[in-house]
C-alpha cells in the first residue's frame, strides 16, 4: 500500500515556499550602520561612495497610478554623494542662531521652498533654543559650529575636545573659519562628527554688498555645491537680500535646495 502523495506534497511545498519567503524577507540590504563613516572631508563634492539604497520592497500594488507631480526623491539619510542628485544646492548658514537675522533667513528660505543647513554656535543655541526648534520644524538640518567659535587649530587638544563636545549634537562639524588639521579631524571623528567645509564662499561676512554676494552664489552654483553664508556675526541684511534674489534666479534655472545629511 502506498501513501497517498496528495496530502504530503502540498505540505512540503508550503514549507519550502515558506522558507524561501522567509529568506527573501530577511533584511538583505546594507545593515544599519553602527557607526557612520566618519571621514574628514576636503572641501568638495561627492565625498564618499555610499551604499546603494535597497530597492522598494516588491509586492506594492501595481495598479496605483503615479502621482501627477512627484516630489523630488529624498536622499538617504547619510548620502554624501552630493553631486549625484542633479541640480541640487546645499545652502549653509554659519554663526547663528541670532534673534534678528535667523528669522529673516528662515523667511526667505520658506518663500523659495528651500531647505538648508545651519552650523550653529553652542553659546547662542543656549540663548535661542526656539530658533533651533524653528529650523528643525521647517526641515532644515543643524550642524555643530563649536561651542564658542574658537579657531580650533590654535587650541591645545583638550580645548579642541571641549569646543567640539560642548557644541550642539550633530553628525557634522564645521570648524570656525574652516581652520582644521589632522588633530582637529581626528577629534571630530572620535565624536562621530564629519567635517564639512564648503565649495562656494560668498564672503558675506565682509559685507561686500548685496550684488557681490548674489553674484558669488550664482557664479558658484553647480550640482551638489555647498554654499557658505552667515545668519549671525553681524548685520546680515545683505545676505538676506542676496539670498532672496539668487534663489529667484536659481529656481528659474531648475535648482532645488536640500539640507546636508547632518
Ligand atoms: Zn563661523
Amino acid at each position: 500500500m502506498t501513501k497517498p502523495p496528495g496530502k504530503l506534497l502540498p505540505l512540503v511545498a508550503a514549507l519550502l515556499c515558506g522558507a524561501v519567503l522567509a529568506q527573501a524577507a530577511s533584511p538583505s540590504g546594507p545593515s544599519v550602520t553602527s557607526a557612520a563613516p566618519v571621514v574628514s572631508s576636503t572641501p568638495g563634492l561627492g565625498l564618499l561612495g555610499t551604499p546603494v539604497e535597497p530597492a522598494e520592497p516588491s509586492g506594492s500594488k501595481p495598479s496605483t497610478p503615479p502621482p501627477a507631480k512627484p516630489a523630488p526623491p529624498k536622499p538617504p539619510a547619510d548620502d554624501w554623494n552630493l553631486a549625484g542628485h542633479g541640480k541640487v544646492l546645499y545652502l549653509t548658514f554659519d554663526d547663528g542662531p541670532q534673534h534678528e537675522w535667523t528669522p529673516k533667513v528662515l523667511q526667505v528660505l520658506r518663500k523659495h521652498h528651500a531647505q538648508a543647513t545651519f552650523f550653529v554656535i553652542g553659546i547662542q543655541v543656549a540663548q535661542y533654543p526656539d530658533l533651533i526648534a524653528a529650523e528643525r520644524a521647517a526641515g532644515h538640518r543643524i550642524g555643530n559650529h563649536t561651542y564658542d567659535h574658537k579657531t580650533l587649530t590654535l587650541l591645545p587638544e583638550p580645548k579642541v575636545r571641549q569646543e567640539i563636545a560642548m557644541g550642539i549634537k550633530s553628525k557634522c562639524l564645521r570648524p570656525p573659519g574652516g581652520g582644521t588639521n589632522a588633530k582637529v579631524q581626528a577629534i571630530a571623528a572620535a565624536y562621530h562628527q564629519r567635517e564639512v567645509l564648503w565649495d562656494v564662499d560668498t564672503e558675506d561676512w565682509k559685507k561686500p554688498g548685496t550684488a557681490h554676494i548674489e553674484h558669488a552664489i550664482l557664479a558658484g552654483a553647480r550640482p551638489g555645491a555647498i554654499i557658505l553664508m552667515h545668519d549671525g556675526g553681524g548685520n546680515r541684511s545683505q545676505t538676506v537680500a542676496a539670498l532672496d534674489q539668487a534663489l529667484t534666479k536659481l529656481t528659474q534655472q531648475g535648482y532645488t535646495y536640500r539640507p546636508l545629511p547632518c
